[in-house]
């Protein structure tokens, strides 16, 4: 028999993952987690040049000069966060950002705060770094928003680190400023550090993206272009903190990747400082498919909180799991709430990643079970 590292015994691959691989072609697929959109224009040529320009070497470990100076004046303009080139650091993926924090971040014995429901990866990162997930509720009567009472309840002398997701896959939520606030003061007063999931930052609708990193010094800030610019498979975002931090994290990416795409890269700095008509358009069409899909669920007594941001509603569902099954037999994938952790078992996750068309067909269908 083999013997595995426990560490990685004690994870299990993402079941939604496995739910696609099943699923009929003429599905409609509401499982989706990243845009149906094309990377902008501007983008692909400023690629399609890069590679043309031989840019095909390893760049420096945090990414080019150039990129991460645009970064920063993002982070300054966008986030209130006064960083610099050397505080930041260009990821393979907001994936490996988390991977960084958790790797250098956590020990055993630690216990991590993180989101429930919340994305996947976050318990995944902390298993793995042999410290112990401790979850907070985030809950339907407050909209799913992260509450900063609910974060006081579960800190003590082994919290290490918080995971914040502000807007929140799977629910949508944009937390409020003074909840943000208020979990920046407790991290230098209780002297825990903060790793902020901020990949749905652009993708919002009602209510302000506020950067947690603006108020405490202890903070990750995590970005990318994944999301805004559709970029899902060139595998590219950034992270910035301080120096302290900043120096640990590079570590753990050095000898994990050693840096970030060359060519991903050059559409990184492009999208950055290029123009944003098509981000702006693809969230105009996303707040349409989410009125849409928001209205049709209430009409059908699915009770479903308007999101603020992101791709994804969590409508409450009875008997979830067997809607997630009967919804894909008559060919509409969504995924159990239950997923996400244990808040999300009365619900269901829908992305409206998907065309008008295919959700309106699709809610005609859900119509009908
Ligand atoms: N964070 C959240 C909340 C996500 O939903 C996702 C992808 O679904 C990621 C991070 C991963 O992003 P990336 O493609 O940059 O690795």
């Amino acid at each position: 028999m083999y013997d595995f590292a426990r560490r990685v015994q004690s994870i299990e691959l993402s079941q939604i993952r496995k739910m696609f691989e099943v699923t009929n072609e003429n599905a409609i697929n509401l499982g989706i987690g990243e845009p149906d959109f094309d990377v902008p224009e501007n983008i692909k040529i400023a690629m399609k040049k890069a590679i043309d320009e031989n840019y095909s070497h390893y760049t420096p470990n945090k990414g080019f000069l150039d990129l991460r100076e645009e970064i920063t004046n993002k982070f300054q303009n966008e986030n209130n966060i006064k960083t610099n080139a050397e505080n930041i650091i260009v990821t393979t993926g907001a994936s490996e950002a988390l991977y960084m924090c958790s790797q250098a971040l956590f020990d055993v014995g630690d216990e991590v705060l993180i989101p429930n429901p919340g994305f996947l990866s976050y318990e995944a990162c902390v298993k793995l770094s042999q410290a112990k997930p401790v979850e907070l509720n985030c809950l339907m009567e407050n909209d799913f928003k992260l509450k900063a009472e609910e974060v006081v309840e579960k800190i003590n002398k082994n919290t290490k680190a918080i995971i914040l997701n502000s807007p929140s896959n799977p629910t949508g939520a944009v937390m409020d400023k003074e909840d943000i606030k208020a979990i920046g003061d407790l991290s230098m007063d209780h002297d825990f550090f903060i790793i902020s999931d901020e990949i749905y930052e652009k993708i919002i609708y009602e209510n302000k993206h506020y950067s947690v990193g603006e108020y405490s010094e202890n903070t990750v800030t995590i970005n990318g272009f994944s999301k805004t610019y559709a970029m899902t498979g060139f595998r590219i975002a950034y992270l910035t903190a301080n120096e302290k931090i900043t120096s640990e994290l590079l570590k753990v990416h050095q000898y994990c990747t050693a840096c970030a795409n060359s060519i991903a890269q050059k559409g990184a700095c492009e999208a950055l400082t290029g123009p944003q008509n098509e981000v702006e358009a693809m969230v105009k069409e996303f707040k349409r498919r989410r009125d849409l899909i928001v209205d049709s669920l209430n009409d059908m007594g699915h009770e479903c909180v308007k999101s603020d941001g992101a791709f994804y509603v969590f409508p409450k569902i009875e008997n979830p799991e067997e809607f997630v099954k009967e919804a894909a037999k008559a060919g509409v994938i969504t995924v159990p709430g239950l997923a996400f952790g244990s808040v999300g078992k009365d619900h269901v996750r829908m992305s409206f990643a998907n065309s008008y068309e295919n959700i309106e067909n699709a809610m005609d269908i859900l119509r009908k079970l």
